[in-house]
């Protein structure tokens, strides 16, 4: 698709980028079925198609309304781009088309302040206490509140033996305080296969939040943040990876390297970091071999399997945690309607777009709730949070089920 930049974004990199990637677009509408709000809405404007339209419009000079931004803050960038055949790069752009439309496009005040305070309040040091006094108070809380905040629940021990393999963890923002036995399952497994888990203090957020609520340059301090704290340990070759138990952290990580790669400071650092980063899955054919003959507890209970979009769209990792649980002899399977689509949690979307992350969740849930699972898995705290909301049947990461069929646990 043929772009005429308006004379604005012709020196800008995120006008260039933009065009580079409407020009791969040969407008075949192929994402269009595939998109969960195009098919909510049956509006083209709410599918990729239609936004990446709107895109092409400003950045030819066309001025953005109020209808432009409401178009683009309904896509929840769950990134179904991948059913593209011409490989569009449909996160980019839309990452690129909201920034310039806020730039033109001022929101109400009551909108501008939830979102500055989710960009600032979910990475804070102030949300762990925050998220303590809400689960103390939780039953008082009314449902739109309590949906957000998870009953408590203990991490357990974390390992403190030493291998001579090595991994980063990047522990999160609110992942150790919504769910910390997240991370300690993580590490126990991870012992338990011969490997040492190390976490750098100073890590915190992968910078998804701020980034995708269009704080950018508060995004990118972050993952130079990140980039910092994590160097010695890949420098000295300690650590052969950095491992993400979050898919949306994971995407996000794993895209440090095209986000800074004008950053002369920290561009090669961020494409180093990039590259040795893995979701947790991906380590899943060697835990296999290594924890098969450990397992003595694995549940014969049927389990659920939700892949979120930032695993299987995002980072492309399709059917491996499937694949493997089951080699490891647990009885795991994934809807058998609609597995591609997302549940609606999408990051912040739950909270700024309610009416329709409330729909795709019960949508998601009808569809897992069809094979009458025990538990239901799932691989990033966002979707867990989100789906527990909507149903009584346990919703867990998938570490923990292995942890917990491990011997010492
Ligand atoms: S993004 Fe890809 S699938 Fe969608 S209209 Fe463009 S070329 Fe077709
Ligand atoms: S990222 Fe998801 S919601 Fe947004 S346009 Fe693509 S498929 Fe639709």
């Amino acid at each position: 698709m043929q772009t005429n930049l308006a004379l604005e974004y012709k020196n800008r990199t995120e006008g260039q980028e933009a065009e580079a990637i409407l020009r791969k677009c040969v407008h075949c509408g192929f994402c269009t079925a595939t998109c969960p709000t195009y098919q909510l809405l049956g509006d083209e404007l709410d599918g990729p198609r239609g936004r990446i339209y709107l895109i092409k419009q400003v950045l030819e000079g066309e001025a953005p309304t109020r209808k432009t931004q409401m178009h683009l803050d309904r896509c929840l960038t769950c990134r179904n781009e991948s059913t593209c055949p011409s490989g569009v790069q449909y996160g980019h752009l839309v990452d690129i088309g909201r920034k310039l439309v806020d730039e033109k496009v001022s929101r109400p005040a009551g909108e501008s302040a939830l979102r500055w305070a989710l960009k600032e309040g979910l990475p804070s040091p102030l949300f762990a206490p925050a998220m303590a006094m809400g689960q103390m108070v939780r039953p008082l809380l009314p449902k739109a509140l309590k949906n957000k905040v998870p009953e408590k629940r203990s991490a357990g021990e974390r390992p403190t033996r030493e291998h001579a393999r090595k991994v980063l963890m990047l522990e999160g923002c609110v992942q150790p305080s919504m769910s910390p036995n997240i991370n300690s399952a993580t590490a126990r497994v991870l012992d338990a296969a011969g490997i040492q888990t190390l976490t750098a203090k100073k890590a915190g957020c992968c910078g998804a939040v701020k980034f995708h609520l269009n704080d950018q340059d508060g995004g990118k301090a972050q993952m130079r943040a990140n980039i910092d704290a994590w160097w010695p340990h890949v420098e000295s070759g300690q650590v052969e990876a950095i491992i993400m138990n979050a898919s949306g952290c994971g995407v996000t990580v794993k895209e440090y390297g095209h986000i800074l790669q004008h950053d002369a400071a920290y561009a090669s650092k961020a494409a180093k970091i990039s590259d040795l980063t893995k979701d947790i899955s991906e380590l899943l054919p060697e835990l296999v071999t290594a924890l098969k003959p450990q397992l003595k507890n694995a549940t014969k209970e049927q389990l659920a399997f939700h892949p979120p979009c930032t695993l299987q769209h995002g980072q492309q990792l399709k059917g491996g945690v499937e694949k493997h649980f089951s080699e490891l002899g647990f009885n795991i399977k994934t809807a058998s309607c609609e597995a591609h689509l997302c549940c609606g949690s999408a990051g912040t979307y739950s909270v700024l777009q309610p009416e329709l992350s409330y729909q795709l969740r019960d949508r998601k849930l009808g569809n897992l709730q069809e094979m009458k699972p025990a538990q239901i898995l799932s691989a990033n705290i966002g979707c867990i949070t989100h789906l527990q909301s909507g149903t009584e049947v346990p919703v867990r990461h998938w570490i923990e089920i292995l942890d917990a069929a491990l011997p010492s646990s």
